[in-house]
């Protein structure tokens, strides 16, 4: 599987539900390029960039975290370029330095509630060895919002609220009018797969009230803006449903 152009400045690479690989995007500007999302693995970032190769595209000069969850960001020792999260992101990838890596360590955490069984075992899937698993902070931290220039084409971090994560940052990308939204739309897995509906109507506003056309969603594929909207509306009154 290689990248997929979307326009002259856009592409990505498409999730893979065997270890849980989520969808990385590619954003070209005329002087840098800027990788969303580092991928759960080393092996998944060489994926990554050896299709960029093979497109004569150059490897990411940035590489932007859409939240802390593992297969986002174990990619990022690995990546091209410097690495870009949020604070509170930021914050999670400093504990997740001091976690050991052994079958005993892992099943703690799951005991503890710190990591859960559907990570752990996608971990185990996609990792030969944990001697593998590195996890780093990042080299660019920011509060809030994030505005890049990257030559011709600008790109805004926003951390939203989500229902699926405190730390839920969206890309934006005006002038292509696009938008990465990593899992921002799911629950949150890390809390007893709750799917908070204050917090599911505030996303939906923010996607209602932003300028794009396409969406790429972390763990599907590409999607309008009508169609994601009417998709989280009709999760929205399914929760409501379920709570009455
Ligand atoms: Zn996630």
């Amino acid at each position: 599987m290689a990248l997929t152009k979307v326009t002259e400045k856009i592409y990505y690479l498409i999730n893979e539900k065997e270890t849980d690989r989520p969808l990385l995007g590619y954003i070209k500007g005329d002087k840098y390029s800027l990788m969303v999302d580092a991928g759960n693995s080393k092996n998944h970032v060489e994926k990554f960039n050896n299709s960029i190769e093979k497109l004569n595209l150059k490897l990411p000069d940035y590489v932007a975290i859409t939240h802390w969850h593992w297969d986002h960001s174990y990619g990022m020792h690995a990546a091209m370029g410097k690495t870009i999260a949020c604070e509170i992101t930021n914050e999670q990838l400093k504990v997740m330095t001091k976690w050991q890596w052994t079958d005993e360590a892992m099943k703690k955490r799951l005991l503890t509630g710190e990591d859960i069984e559907f990570a752990d075992t996608n971990i185990r899937k996609e990792y030969k060895t944990f001697q593998e698993i590195k996890i780093t902070a990042a080299d660019i931290v920011f509060k809030n919002n994030l505005e890049i220039d990257l030559g011709g084409l600008t790109v805004i971090l926003k951390n939203v609220i989500s229902p699926h994560s405190e730390d839920s940052v969206i890309v934006h990308v005006p002038e292509e009018k696009v938008v990465f939204i990593g899992d921002a739309y799911g629950m949150d897995y890390y809390n007893n797969c709750k799917y908070d509906p204050v917090k599911l109507e505030s996303f939906i506003n923010t996607l209602e009230n932003l300028e794009f056309n396409l969406c790429f969603p972390g763990h599907s594929s590409p999607i309008n803006k009508t169609d994601i909207i009417k998709f989280l509306k009709s999760q929205h009154k399914k929760i409501c449903v379920r709570n009455e």
